[in-house]
């Protein structure tokens, strides 16, 4: 069969459980993407690997291939071997700069529980069963970039000050962004804000109020931040898509991840205005367990899974991914990290590599299945 199109991808496999898990979950995307779309794949250092390589944490050509890809997918970046380099030298800053040159502004993290899973959550499992929730945070603007920043001294004592500013442009961009995700999932979007104490989200709350005439099958609800948090404990369900600014965003999107059990099953994307994105885990590069072969792959699998569902336009393509991840869980199979304390059903514990193998057999599998189906 003729795929309908090809797609350029970067792959950064970076640093310790990323290099790791990278090989392994680029054969997981290769048999997704099999007769649906060419992927044109261009593999390069970043991180620590690049420090050692080519003395600098991201290289400009590797910076120029990320803003002609469709799509880049990281591992992981940092390490003890370069913990006491200048904080502009090291590993982690090769990732701020990819994301600042290619403005993604829109960072989208979501919180799902695979059933087999459930028993993970630090919540009662009937308020966490079937969660599926998505948290849109703004990126690239409000308080962690906001100025006039600083300390200084102010007459007896030194004083720290920080700006929370947003313009209409930057709050109507995660605002389309958001309505847009919503209108293909649930269409329920929820604005998180604190437009009772401050200014910027009076305005926050009046741009996004006013682009709902442009999605009028999406129910927009507003909810002051510290609700938020306590809604989303107290009965996550309620919310499908949220939207908030970047600190509001960065807690928020924590505390929901958290959730539904371990570091190691939490994917991220973030876009920019063009829907190309950068799709890492929010898992680290785990110096602790890399090597060693017990690093759980799904977070990155994940990851790949919203890349075909965000920037290459291929929902059917995450489905498979995602589907396959939840029969080889249900099959029982578990890296360490999402071993049960205590289970009454068989489970299988298994390494990085045979985790990722079972989701690619699952794939091929279903993939074959449709084939003789149609
Ligand atoms: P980490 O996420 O690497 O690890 C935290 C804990 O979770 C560790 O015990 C680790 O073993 C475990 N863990 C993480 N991912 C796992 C997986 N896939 N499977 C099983 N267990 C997993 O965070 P850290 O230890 O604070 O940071 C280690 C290094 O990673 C540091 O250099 C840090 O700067 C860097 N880091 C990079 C990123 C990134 O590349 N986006 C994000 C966070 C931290």
């Amino acid at each position: 069969m003729n795929t309908p199109y090809s797609a350029s991808i970067l792959i950064l496999a970076g640093d310790g459980i990323g290099a790791e898990i990278m090989p392994h979950a680029v054969t997981v995307m290769q048999t997704a993407a099999k007769d649906m779309v060419e992927l044109d794949l261009v593999h390069a250092d970043c991180g620590g690997c690049s420090i050692d390589a080519h003395g600098v944490p991201i290289t400009r050509e590797v910076i120029r291939q990320a803003e002609v890809s469709k799509a880049v997918l990281l591992g992981a970046v940092g390490g003890p071997k370069w913990d006491g380099l200048p904080i502009n030298q090291k590993p982690e800053k090769g990732l701020l700069q990819l994301r600042s040159h290619l403005d993604c502004f829109a960072n989208l993290r979501p919180a799902i529980t695979f059933s087999p899973l459930a028993t993970a959550s630090s919540l009662k499992q009937h308020l966490i069963a079937s969660l599926d929730i998505l948290i849109v945070r703004e990126l690239t603007g409000g308080i962690y970039f906001g100025t006039p920043r600083g300390i200084e001294q102010s007459d007896n004592q030194r004083k720290g000050f920080n700006t929370l500013v947003y313009d209409e442009s930057e709050i109507s961009r995660i605002a389309h962004v958001a309505y847009t995700l919503a209108q293909k999932r649930n269409k329920k979007l929820c604005s998180v804000d604190k437009a009772n104490v401050l200014e910027v989200s009076q305005l926050w709350r009046e741009i996004v109020s006013g682009i709902n005439v442009k999605y009028q099958d999406v129910e927009l609800t507003h909810m002051y931040v510290d609700n938020a948090a306590m809604q989303l404990v107290r009965d996550p369900r309620q919310f499908d898509v949220l939207v908030t600014g970047n600190m509001f965003g960065d807690i928020l999107s924590d505390l929901a991840a958290m959730l539904t059990g371990s570091l190691g099953m939490l994917p991220s994307a973030s876009l920019n205005v063009a829907n190309r994105g950068l799709y890492e885990p929010v898992h680290g590069s785990a110096p602790d367990i890399a090597g060693q072969n017990i690093a759980n792959p799904l977070a990155t699998i994940l990851s790949i899974s919203m890349m075909f569902r965000y920037s290459l336009d291929l929902p059917k393509v995450a489905d498979d991914i995602d589907a396959a991840v939840d029969r080889v869980l249900n099959s029982g199979y578990r890296t360490a990290d999402i071993m049960p304390d205590d289970s009454t059903e068989t489970i299988t514990v298994v390494g990085t590599d045979q985790m990722a193998d079972l989701v690619n057999q699952e794939l091929k599998r279903s993939k074959c299945e449709n084939s003789t189906s149609r």
